[in-house]
Formats: structure tokens, sequence, C-alpha cells
């Protein structure tokens, strides 16, 4: 199993608990705690960077998951992560508006 900490990339990984059903983990080094799915087995960082890449350049989901053969599903999820790792490192970053109008209805 190689996990790594999807913040500092630590492979100082324990194990602590479930959440929602998942394993969840905590990095040792920096703390943070993920669950089970934020690493994708399978998958080098590699091309999770390429897949991101091609999405920042205005690529369709299909159209990464035609190219690189990752399920356009997970390269949705990878691009949710990303977005939640900058909302957490950016402490200015603010959310528009508008999303947060939107979830508030989605309640
Ligand atoms: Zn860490």
């Amino acid at each position: 199993m190689s996990i790594n900490c999807p913040k500092c990339q630590s492979r100082s990984i324990i194990k602590n608990g479930h959440r929602r059903g998942k394993q969840n983990y905590q990095c040792k080094s920096c703390g943070r705690q993920f669950i089970e799915s934020y690493s994708e087995v399978g998958y080098s960082r590699k091309v999770k960077e390429d897949c991101l890449t091609m999405y920042l350049n205005g690529n369709g989901f299909r159209a990464i998951e035609r190219i690189t053969k990752v399920n356009h599903n997970t390269v949705i999820r990878w691009v949710k992560q990303i977005g939640n790792q900058l909302a957490d490192s950016k402490e200015d970053y603010e959310k528009p508006e508008v999303v947060q109008l939107d979830e508030l209805q989605n309640l």
C-alpha cells in the first residue's frame, strides 16, 4: 500500500479509524486527516498531474478520459480535491458569492 499525505506528501501515514465507512488516515508529519479515496491507488502522481493540467488547459472530462484512460469521475474528484486544498492553503482565498449561495440552496 502506498499512500502519501495529500498535504505534505509524507509517507508516514497511520490508520485513524473509519469515516463514513471508509478507512480514515492521519499523517504523522503534519497531522492532516484524510480518507482512503484521497489517494488513488493505481494512478501515479504524474498521471494525476497530467489530468489536472489538461483540465486547467480547458479539456473536458470526457476528453481527458479518452486520452489518459482515467475514468472521468476520478478526474472530477481530483479537481475537487485540488480546489479544497487551494481553499485550505490560501487564507485569503475567497469563494465567489455565487458558489456560497448555490450551496445554501442545496441544503
Ligand atoms: Zn502530511
